[in-house]
This record gives structure tokens, C-alpha cells and sequence, in this order.
């Protein structure tokens, strides 16, 4: 880590790889000869197309995904997509089916409930959402046009450890926080969509990863830009697309390639993840978990203090220490470290030991 900058352990926007963001530094001034910089070059022109094309590839080639799969950039975050899934894909007499699982899995749902068209397959409300909800518990309607899960949850601090067996019915997923995080079997969704702003690159560009036919046969009465097929059939460049943030997940996702994919960048992540779930459990429960075990995210660490006080003076405590962003979100209190891809291994274990010592000087 550079002397000036800090480890920072938000949520999102969070950090990013260092190495890209000297890349884009660098690059700033002259796009791959230009004379242009990336953000004043026309979207029309053949060196900008020909990156957003290598953008698809990487991403596609990191999740091991072939010709039946397309990727767009869209834009209005993942909160717009929440509301394009259901306009999409059911409606017509099928229902969306949810897996409430945390706060953006029922924003995802209550869009689909304003058309009147959404069906709760399974909660773990009662229980604060500290459980990702198992195959047994899912049980979707005889009208299910698909079934939407959110694989990690950024406030809730849990993640999916299995892919939810759906049979013949669409599984889509909100990847926002765990997107290129480690190897899973991408071709069991037919659509995963992602906000860049937590593993990918800067806010402002939406990741789309779905299958091709499912793209094609949105409703007639959807407007055109709230349209999958739209943007499928234009490669995302029907509009002005964010140019800056497609060329920065790009870049993202070369360097996740250069890091040796996702095989190894999972095994990164886990470790990181080890150390402070590790801290946490060898704490005699000064330390609380939010997750329960079987559950925990390996992107973002939710846990309590023994008070709210102690739990602001870490907060206090850790900024000295360049460790920055470990407040939690209000809905669940406590602290909250997201550990994305770009955070180093060196961080955790500098927030382990700060955690560590705070224990001993105030358990
Ligand atoms: C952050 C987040 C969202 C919301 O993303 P926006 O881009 O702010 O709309 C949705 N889902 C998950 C899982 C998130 O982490």
C-alpha cells in the first residue's frame, strides 16, 4: 500500500486494484494513442468498441462462459435492474420468484410486487437474515417465470454457498458483491447482473451476464431503454454508454487475469476471510458474528462489540491505524469489513491484529 493512501474497508464504492488505477492514471491523458483521453473519445469509435469487446471477453474467459452468454454495460445501477428483471421476464401470467435473503434481495422483490407479479419462495427474515436460506426451503410457484437470488449480501454479511437447483425455471442472481470472487458455476444462471462499484471498478456502469436467448423476447410494451433486447442487439452502445466505467472493469478484469483467474483469487479471498472470521471466533465472544457460520461471506464481515460505545471507539481506534470503513450498516449495527478483490491480504491481517490488540486493552 502506498504511504498516502489508507485500506479501505467500505462497502462500495470500495477499493480498487492499485495497479489499475496507476494504469489509468497513466493512460489518462492519450487512449491507447489517440491523442483523446478515454473519457473525451467518441463511443462510436472503432478503439473504443474494440475495448468494450475485450471487456466481454475477459469477463466472459475469467467466468468460463461461451458464445450462448453476452455481456452489457448498463447503466442506472443495480437498483434499476431489480425493476428491468420482472418488466423482462415475467408478467403474462408468471410470477418472479424471490429468495429474501436481505435488504437488497426485498428491494429486488418489491419491484416485482409494484406489477403485482412477485412470489416470496423462501425468507430469512425471522431470523434478522443471518441464514441464506437452504434448497429445501426455497419452494417455488407452479407460475414461476424465474427465480432471483442475491448470492451475497452486502449488509447482512452472508453469501451463498451452493447454487440453488431450480429445474427448468431461470435462475438470476444479483452479484453485486461478489461478482469474479472466486469459481462458481456461472452456466447455472441464466442472467447474474452486478453494480461495478463493489468488486468491479467505479460506480456508474451496471455488469449484465446472461444468456443470450433469455435476452432476446422482452415484452413489446417495455420503453426501449428499460429493454434487454435493446442493448443486446446494439452491444450496449444503443446510447451513450459510460465509457469510463465500462474501460475501468476492463482493466479490472485483466488484471483478475493476470492474477491467475478466479481459482486463485478465491483462494486469496478465503484466506483473507479466515483471518478475521478467525479473530472473531478466538475471541471469547468479545467479537459477535452476525452470519451464522454456515453462511458467512467471504466479501463482506459483519460483527458485533460487547457495546455500542466500545464500537465507536474501534471505529476511532482504527482509522489511526489506515484502516478505514469498518463502520457497519444501521440496519444491523456493528461493524462491517468488505475484504473485495483489490484488498490486499496485508490488510486483513493489519485489521486482525488491530482487532486483536483492541480486545486485549478493552475486553
Ligand atoms: C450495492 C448493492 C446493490 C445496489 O446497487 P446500486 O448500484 O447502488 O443500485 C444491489 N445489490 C447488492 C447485492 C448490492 O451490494
Amino acid at each position: 500500500m502506498e504511504a498516502n493512501r489508507v485500506y479501505n474497508f467500505n462497502p462500495g464504492p470500495a477499493l480498487q486494484p492499485l495497479e489499475v488505477l496507476k494504469e489509468a492514471q497513466a493512460e489518462f491523458l492519450n487512449f491507447q494513442g489517440s491523442g483523446e483521453s478515454i473519457i473525451e473519445i467518441s463511443h462510436r469509435a472503432k478503439e473504443f468498441e474494440a475495448m468494450l469487446n475485450q471487456a466481454k471477453t475477459d469477463i466472459k474467459d475469467l467466468m468460463g462462459l461461451g458464445d450462448d452468454y453476452d455481456v452489457l454495460f448498463l447503466q442506472g445501477g443495480a437498483s434499476t435492474q431489480f425493476a428491468m428483471i420482472p418488466m423482462n421476464f415475467a408478467g403474462s401470467g408468471k410470477t418472479g420468484n424471490y429468495v429474501l435473503s436481505g435488504s437488497f434481495a426485498t428491494k429486488a422483490y418489491q419491484e416485482a410486487e409494484l406489477l403485482e407479479i412477485g412470489h416470496v419462495a423462501a425468507s430469512s427474515k425471522d431470523r434478522d437474515f443471518r441464514h441464506i436460506p437452504t434448497q429445501e426451503e426455497i419452494q417455488l410457484s407452479d407460475d414461476a417465470a424465474y427465480l432471483h437470488v442475491c448470492y451475497n449480501n452486502t449488509i447482512y454479511g452472508t453469501e451463498y454457498h451452493y447454487i440453488p437447483e431450480t429445474g427448468s425455471v431461470p435462475l438470476i442472481a444479483d452479484m453485486s458483491s461478489d461478482m469474479l470472487s472466486r469459481p462458481i458455476d456461472f452456466k447455472k444462471f441464466s442472467f447474474i447482473y452486478a453494480g461495478a462499484q463493489k468488486n468491479l471498478g467505479p460506480a456508474g456502469v451496471v455488469v449484465v451476464v446472461a444468456r443470450k436467448e433469455f435476452l432476446s423476447n422482452s415484452p413489446k410494451t417495455i420503453p426501449t431503454m428499460l429493454r434487454y433486447d435493446t442493448h443486446a442487439e446494439k452491444n450496449s452502445l444503443y446510447n451513450t454508454p459510460p465509457a469510463f466505467c465500462i474501460y475501468m472493469v476492463g482493466k479490472t478484469a485483466a488484471w483478475l487475469k493476470k492474477q491467475g483467474g478466479l481459482t486463485v483469487i478465491g483462494e486469496r479471498n478465503a484466506k483473507k476471510a479466515k483471518l478475521i472470521y478467525d479473530t472473531i471466533d478466538n475471541s471469547d465472544g468479545f467479537y459477535r458474528g452476525h452470519a451464522d457460520k454456515d453462511s458467512r461471506s467471504l466479501m463482506n464481515v459483519t460483527f458485533r462489540l460487547p457495546t455500542e460505545a466500545l464500537e465507536k471507539q474501534f471505529v476511532e481506534e482504527a482509522k489511526t491505524q489506515q484502516l478505514c470503513g469498518v463502520k457497519g450498516h444501521r440496519s444491523v449495527g456493528g461493524m462491517r469489513a468488505s475484504i473485495y478483490n483489490a484488498m490486499p491480504y496485508e490488510g486483513c491481517e493489519r485489521l486482525a491484529a488491530f482487532m486483536e490488540n483492541f480486545r486485549q486493552a478493552n475486553a
